[in-house]
């Protein structure tokens, strides 16, 4: 009998977590499969990035239309981050799980202190100096900055812009022919980073913060079983079930590994191969998506920041929330779409109202589970927007 990759891969999770529980720490073996089917993925994301955003915009043609298409992508992708930022901020307050917490705080690693880059040099650097340097470094946004404009100039071209267009379909094709061999290694993949993720951060650590991740849990669970499936519904004319069961191996993937980057090869195939969505929209919204759109880091990143200041006492003034909610959105719109960059740039909403950033120090011991669910939800956020999109230009 052949059992459906989604089904072994959802195997794959239980037994890794099932794995972890019992081993513990002796995991560690295991550590290499799931590297490998981390790399593997990542592999992909840059020349998969160049071919589908190049072959994407060219199928849109007319600027004018990639002008309408990119417009609606980003009002979907604001709209819905702020939503969840909403959602996090009403949970945090209505629950407040800060509020005599006695935890102890644990040094924070140095490159949180950093905070990341501010707001504007992020919007700077979208423009490339060098696409090949982009394209070395895996840096996403100038990468797609350029293949935009590339892909553009390429409609006006004539025969020769046609002929190159057809060299990146055919690159765009191979990467997703790559993308469905790596996929059948994702059971094992799935496993090994899930039985080492379990077995290295242990059941125990969840205690002292369990009211804290409840409310991010609820959060992301009113978000992402609740207000998208209810705009896919009502904005995208798509059953919501049936949708994220095609998506389902998409989300496993964001689970475990924790990175919207490296589930973008998955989610792209999914959208494109389960759901029948264009490759026209797919290969614009999601790309875009996995390095802007995090509906669930936004969440996470408000209930963090006001968790931080009830764990020490600090009552934030209205003001104080609606920069919250700003740079809530802000910071997950700049974070990258790897594990834990979200914990990152939360420095930039603590900062911002004036936090101590010590604070991190608090939340860091379950930062990895949240991390998963959020991821998921980020990956959620960017396919419904996928469905929405090709709906309204159908
Ligand atoms: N890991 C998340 C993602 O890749 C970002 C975050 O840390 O919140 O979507």
């Amino acid at each position: 009998m052949k059992v459906k990759l989604s089904t072994q891969i959802f195997l794959g999770i239980l037994i890794g977590l099932l794995a972890g529980v019992l081993l513990g720490e002796h995991t560690s073996f295991v550590r290499p499969v799931g590297t490998i089917f981390l790399r593997l993925l990542k592999m992909i994301i840059v020349p998969l990035i160049l071919a589908s955003v190049v072959t994407g915009v060219a199928g849109i043609g007319d600027v004018r239309n990639l002008g309408r298409i990119g417009g609606k992508t980003i009002l979907y992708y604001l709209t819905t981050t702020g939503i969840s930022v909403i959602i996090g901020l009403t949970l945090v307050n209505l629950f407040r799980p800060g509020v005599g917490a006695d935890i102890g705080l644990s040094a924070i690693p140095e490159r949180l202190k950093e905070g990341g880059p501010s707001l504007l040099d992020t919007m700077l650097r979208i423009v490339p100096t060098n696409p090949f340097q982009a394209m070395a470094g895996a840096d996403v946004l100038p990468l797609i900055a350029f293949a935009l404009i590339f892909g553009a100039v390429l409609t006006t071209l004539g025969e020769k812009g046609r002929t190159l267009i057809g060299f990146f379909e055919g690159l765009n094709e191979a990467m997703l022919k790559i993308t469905d061999l790596v996929m059948r290694l994702a059971p094992f993949g799935v496993f090994a980073l899930m039985a080492d993720i379990v077995g290295h951060t242990g059941i125990g650590v969840l205690k002292p913060l369990a009211k804290y991740m409840a409310v991010v849990l609820i959060g992301l669970l009113i978000h992402g079983a609740g207000v998208l499936p209810l705009l896919l519904h009502f904005a995208g004319k798509t059953k919501a079930f049936a949708f994220a069961k095609q998506m389902s191996s998409a989300l496993a993937t964001a689970f475990t590994t924790s990175s919207s980057s490296a589930s973008l090869p998955v989610s792209m195939e999914c959208a494109e191969e389960n759901a029948g969505l264009p490759n026209r929209i797919v290969s614009f919204v999601l790309p875009l998506g996995a390095t802007i759109n995090m509906d669930g880091t936004a969440l996470y990143e408000s209930v963090a920041a006001i968790f931080i200041a009830q764990a020490y006492g600090i009552e934030l003034t209205l003001g104080s929330q609606v920069v919250i909610f700003l740079t809530a959105t802000l910071a997950a719109i700049g974070a990258a779409g790897i594990p834990g960059a979200g914990l990152v740039t939360m420095a930039v909403v603590l900062k911002a109202v004036g936090l101590p950033l010590e604070g991190i120090g608090l939340i860091l011991a379950v930062d990895r589970i949240l991390d998963m669910c959020r991821t998921t939800v980020n990956v959620w956020g960017d396919c419904v927007g996928a469905a929405i999109i090709t709906r309204s230009e159908a």
